[in-house]
């Protein structure tokens, strides 16, 4: 365990942020990278519990409390090793976690919890730093091949996984760079790209080989992947938004919450938007309808670009600060949270629909909106408009895209329409496996991991009658 009683003598402290008042002036990351000392002395409040709910509710199984003993006695090296046999890539969830671990650490039962994803960051991040993530090439190919379609974390923690059991890997993606919505959706802010790149290199030096910038089924039949393959993996995410089809839906203005954060981080990168395709938030009244995390992402980067005022609102009430009975410990609650993008500013508001958008010249100027109840029903008399020329539609995900490849392959859909598989991860067409929010419909980045873990496992099973990869 961390120290005896550690949780006695040091309470919870988190890393810092850099101030509001700098950071949306750039797109960097807003935390600021705790020392050492800081993370030794945060996992000395580890208790060693008997029964680790921490390590129960990480969907990847990662050793909590074994790396925050290790860290607390300065034993880096062997935490990494610890955590780099559940987790592929700690450098992510280590930043954008919602940290389903926290949550039920039992020590977060009468006090605050060990601050579990930031000394998940803290050891990663010394063992890049140290050298010890060296490329590890694998000894002896199987001459097995199997096509990944999709470079999202569920893709990637495939093939990187497949790759280790040394068959020979493709990943196939449509953008023009890998990483799923981790390149193209989730903020620099939030997770820089240079991490991404860092970890790509080192997969392309394990024998990963990328061909990006192609849409199997579009660019490529996927009947020729088939052919040439022995196993398809779908890893193609869940893309599809659900629009508001209400009066005005058509008005200029009015935008999905990907299409714009796809275009940020493009400019963020460097790339010219053509000037037609530009939504820029400078000096716009802005509205995002929705209010998740892709809706808090907008609304920071809506400051980043300098709105002159962000609303956010939702359809749902606000959620209580603190655990209420439908969520005891150690469930994942349904909690306000409040995320840096809206401790930068805007409001926040809840228990509202929005009825119509009214606009002059085919332009956005206000929505028309209305207070609703509990049970989401409109009260009467509580109408109110609010002006935007700006809509940012961040309402969630319905399904994957099926247009193309899915059309293409056949596999059969779930009642949500997302791909259906079996226990091993195989769709209703021999041959094609699917994983990641594909199958599960959009969820997070750890139960990404987590299914690319489990879809390789079974593809290798598949394969080669028997699988020495881990099950998580
Ligand atoms: C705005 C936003 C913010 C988020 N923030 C967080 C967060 O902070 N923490 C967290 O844990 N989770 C977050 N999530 C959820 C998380 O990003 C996803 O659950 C995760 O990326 C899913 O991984 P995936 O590999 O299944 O799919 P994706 O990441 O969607 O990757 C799928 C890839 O497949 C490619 N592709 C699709 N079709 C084809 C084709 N036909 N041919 C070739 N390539 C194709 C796509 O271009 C894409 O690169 C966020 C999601 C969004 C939308
Ligand atoms: S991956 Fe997420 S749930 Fe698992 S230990 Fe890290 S922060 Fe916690």
């Amino acid at each position: 365990m961390g120290e005896v009683k550690g949780f006695l003598k040091t309470a919870r402290k988190t890393a810092q942020y850099r101030p509001v008042c700098e950071r949306v002036k750039d797109y960097s990351e807003v935390s600021v990278f705790p020392s050492a000392g800081h993370s030794k002395e945060q996992a000395s409040r580890c208790m060693d519990c008997g029964t680790p709910f921490c390590h129960w509710a990480c969907p990847i199984g990662n050793y909590i409390p074994e790396w925050n003993d290790l860290v607390f006695g300065g034993h880096w090296e062997k935490a990494f090793m610890l955590l780099d046999a559940t987790n592929n890539f700690p450098e992510i969830t280590g930043r954008i976690c919602p940290a389903p671990c926290e949550y039920a650490c039992v020590l977060g039962i009468n006090d605050d919890p060990v601050t579990v994803r930031e000394n998940e960051l803290a050891i990663i991040e010394y063992a890049f730093k140290h050298g010890l993530i060296k490329p590890h090439i694998p000894k002896k190919r199987t001459g097995k091949k199997i096509a990944l379609v999709g470079s999202g974390p569920a893709g990637l923690a495939c093939a990187d996984q497949l790759n280790q059991a040394g068959h020979n890997v493709v990943v196939f993606e449509k953008d023009d760079r890998i990483g799923g919505i981790l390149r193209y959706g989730i903020p620099d802010f939030k997770l820089e790209k240079n991490i991404l790149d860092r970890r790509s290199k080192i997969l392309g030096k394990e024998g990963i080989k990328f061909i990006t910038s192609v849409n199997v089924g579009a660019d490529l039949p996927a009947q020729k992947l088939l052919k040439y393959f022995d196993v398809v993996c779908l890893a193609t995410g869940s893309r599809v938004p659900r629009d508001l089809k209400i009066e005005g839906r058509e008005l200029s203005g009015i935008h999905f919450a990907m299409d714009y954060l796809i275009q940020s981080n493009r400019k963020v990168l460097g790339e010219k938007i053509p000037f037609e395709k530009i939504i820029n938030a400078k000096d716009k009244k802005v509205v995002v309808i929705g209010g998740g995390d892709t809706g808090s992402d907008c609304v920071g980067t809506a400051h980043r670009q300098g709105a002159k005022c962000v609303i956010q609102i939702e359809l749902l009430a606000q959620p209580s600060s603190l655990r209420t009975e439908d969520f005891p410990w150690p469930r994942y609650p349904l909690i306000l949270k409040t995320s840096t993008s809206h401790e930068e500013g805007g409001e926040r508001r809840w228990s509202i629909l929005t009825k119509k958008f009214v606009g002059e010249n085919g332009w956005l100027k206000k929505l028309v909106c209305v207070k609703v109840d509990a049970t989401c029903k409109e009260i009467p008399g509580t109408e109110f408009e609010i002006a935007a020329d700006l809509v940012i539609l961040a309402l969630g995900f319905l399904h994957p895209e099926k247009k193309g490849l899915i059309v293409e392959l056949g596999p059969e859909l779930d009642a949500r329409g997302n791909v259906k598989t079996d226990i091993n991860f195989m769709t209703s067409v021999p041959k094609i496996f699917s994983c990641g929010d594909t199958h599960r419909g959009q969820s997070l980045v750890v139960w990404a991991i987590l299914e690319g873990r489990r879809a390789a496992y079974c593809i290798d099973e598949y394969l080669m009658g028997k699988s020495s990869l881990p099950l998580l």
